[in-house]
């Protein structure tokens, strides 16, 4: 099969590729390289089934493929808030266009969604059917609300055009590949702790998230991708930690000695987080397998080559 990942040099969609090469497909990689790199699918340069193509998706592109995968948009509060026009673009008239060639193509179309459509939640944990709380006008907006528009667009494209769509809710993600300076809890605390600076938790750390290991979710991407649900559905470990829980955690990893130090809290920082996985289970007989210890052992060691290496 050609298949198109958006966004595939990036840290979640250089991941899938290696699992679609893996598997034989024919992989065109579309990337900008705001936050994606090189250097995540350099293994694949030359190889005859792959093909990377610098281009930004606001703007129009003929091609044909069988499935697309659409990653394409900033994840980190930082690089998705640095220039947030510029994300609400991405989100709206890049997802349109993409959907415009899988309508044209008659490509199957796999939307990366977001828990954070649910915004700061009132239903905990949040099941597909919560419609959310999110603040229209805050600086998380131009991501939330562009991803809401994103999964818009894709079920009038399937309502109005028969474009046979998949959309994924994604949890918290964290693993190897993740950049250095991405601003997520998960590196920064890791880098933090290998540097011997002091981990950096905003506010007094007892709001929650749930981290999924990279491998985990992309199994789910190719398990909804390749079934008969649309979507949406929730992918992420349902796993909670607090934030300071987290911090202790690499702290006893990595270097004990390192220092906790609390920073204030960012404005619209969802309090809880926590996917209901039922509908996962149920449909795509998934769940993670990967503790978060373990995870985060394997993402510790990625950074630690990085680090000695530069
Ligand atoms: P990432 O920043 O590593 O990857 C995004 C990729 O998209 C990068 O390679 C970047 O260069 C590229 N890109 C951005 N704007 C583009 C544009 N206009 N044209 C072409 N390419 C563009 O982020 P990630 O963590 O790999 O996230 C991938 C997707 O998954 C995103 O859509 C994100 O919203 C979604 N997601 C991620 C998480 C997470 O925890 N990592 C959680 C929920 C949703
Ligand atoms: N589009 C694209 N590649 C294609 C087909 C369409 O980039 O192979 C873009 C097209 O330029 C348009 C968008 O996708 O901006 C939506 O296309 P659609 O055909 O749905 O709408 P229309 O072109 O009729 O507005
Ligand atoms: N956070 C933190 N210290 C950091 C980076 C983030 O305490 O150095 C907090 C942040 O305020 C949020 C949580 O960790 O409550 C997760 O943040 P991240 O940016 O990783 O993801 P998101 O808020 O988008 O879920």
């Amino acid at each position: 099969m050609r298949i198109l990942v958006t966004g595939g040099a990036g840290f979640i969609g250089s991941h899938l590729i290696d699992r679609l090469m893996a598997a034989g497909n024919d992989v065109i990689c579309l990337d900008n390289f705001y936050t994606g790199h090189k250097r995540n699918i350099l293994k694949w340069m030359g190889n005859p089934y792959f093909e990377v193509i610098r281009h930004d998706i606001t703007e129009p592109i003929r091609l044909e493929v069988d499935q697309i995968y659409h990653l394409a948009c900033p994840a980190s509060p930082i690089h998705y808030q640095y220039n947030p026009v510029k994300t609400i673009k991405t989100n709206v008239m890049g997802t349109l266009n993409m959907l415009g060639l899988a309508k044209r193509v008659k490509a199957r179309f796999f939307l990366a969604s977001t828990s954070e459509v649910y915004g700061d939640p009132e239903v905990h944990p949040q099941p597909e059917e919560y419609r959310g709380n999110v603040n229209p006008i805050g600086p998380r907006s131009c991501y939330d609300e562009g991803k809401r528009v994103a999964e818009t667009l894709s079920f009038d494209y399937k309502i109005q055009n028969n474009v046979e769509i998949r959309v994924a809710r994604i949890f918290n993600t964290y693993g190897p590949r993740m950049l250095e300076n991405d601003g997520r809890v998960v590196s920064n605390f890791i880098v933090q702790a290998l540097k011997g600076e002091s981990l950096t938790v905003y506010g007094d750390g007892s709001q929650t998230r749930s981290f999924c290991y990279v491998s985990d979710l992309v199994e789910g991407f190719i398990r909804l991708m390749n079934g008969e649900h649309t979507g949406p559905i929730n992918l992420g470990n349902p796993g909670e930690y607090t934030i300071l829980q987290l911090a202790q955690a690499v702290q006893q990893m990595v270097n004990p000695d390192a220092e906790i130090i609390f920073k204030p809290l960012p404005q619209d920082d969802p309090r809880r987080r926590q996917p209901d996985i039922t509908k996962a289970r149920t449909f795509l007989g998934w769940e993670p397998t990967i503790p978060l210890a373990d995870g985060l052992k394997l993402t510790i060691e990625d950074f630690r080559d990085r680090l000695t290496q530069s």
